[in-house]
């Protein structure tokens, strides 16, 4: 599913970085959570549910206006986040998933899928737009057939968390070699690099 390339965010220490999520339905986690994660929450009123359906890349062409959410539809995209939350954690762990996420998965992925229709002029040019409005079930259900995608297709074991002790970010690496490591290489690979470079000071010091 496309998604846009980079989600933005600010450490807890005031760092803005850049992270390329690599799939639709970990973007989704991004936008906020249960317990810790409560501090990104974004998602405060269907309105921001519509407007990041668009800006996500989810609901690609649409305005906000086109997007049509549900309070209802709220409260099962944050149930949705959790149980997406925790499956890709524990795919990147390489646990067998819960049941009772991939229930809420399945289940949301029920719902009619976002509509494409065929925009065709005179001129002899086509594209694609999406059947408006578009509703929070259908990008939702979107989401879920995006996490149904991941979790069978080639990048499942691709899933990974940073490799930072003190991050919790998830990435699918998407890199060919895949061998990245960090959610931001201005994040976590730099701040990587200053303790090894203090490490090495620290070795040529002792001596
Ligand atoms: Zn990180």
């Amino acid at each position: 599913m496309p998604v846009r390339s980079n989600v933005p965010m600010v450490s807890a220490d005031g760092i803005r970085f850049e992270v390329a999520t690599g799939a639709a339905c970990i973007d989704f986690v991004y936008t906020g959570g249960a317990g810790e994660r409560a501090r990104w929450e974004t998602l405060h009123t269907p309105r921001d549910l519509a407007a990041w359906a668009c800006t996500s890349g989810i609901a690609a062409g649409a305005e906000p206006d086109d997007v049509v959410v549900e309070a209802g539809e709220l409260v099962l995209a944050r149930e949705l986040r959790e149980a997406l939350w925790q499956s890709a954690n524990l795919l990147a762990d390489g646990i067998p998933l819960s049941p009772e996420a991939t229930a809420t998965v399945n289940r949301t992925a029920t719902a009619a899928d976002l509509v494409p229709q065929l925009v065709a002029d005179a001129e002899g040019s086509r594209t694609v737009a999406l059947h408006r409005p578009i509703t929070g079930a259908q990008v939702l259900s979107a989401l879920a057939r995006d996490a149904i995608s991941l979790a069978t297709g080639p990048y499942a074991d691709r899933v990974k968390r940073c490799g930072a002790d003190d991050c919790a970010l998830l990435f699918v690496d998407t890199s060919r070699p895949g061998a990245r490591r960090w959610c931001a290489m201005s994040r976590c690979g730099n701040r990587n690099k200053a303790r090894t470079r203090r490490r090495n000071e620290g070795d040529h010091a002792s001596r």
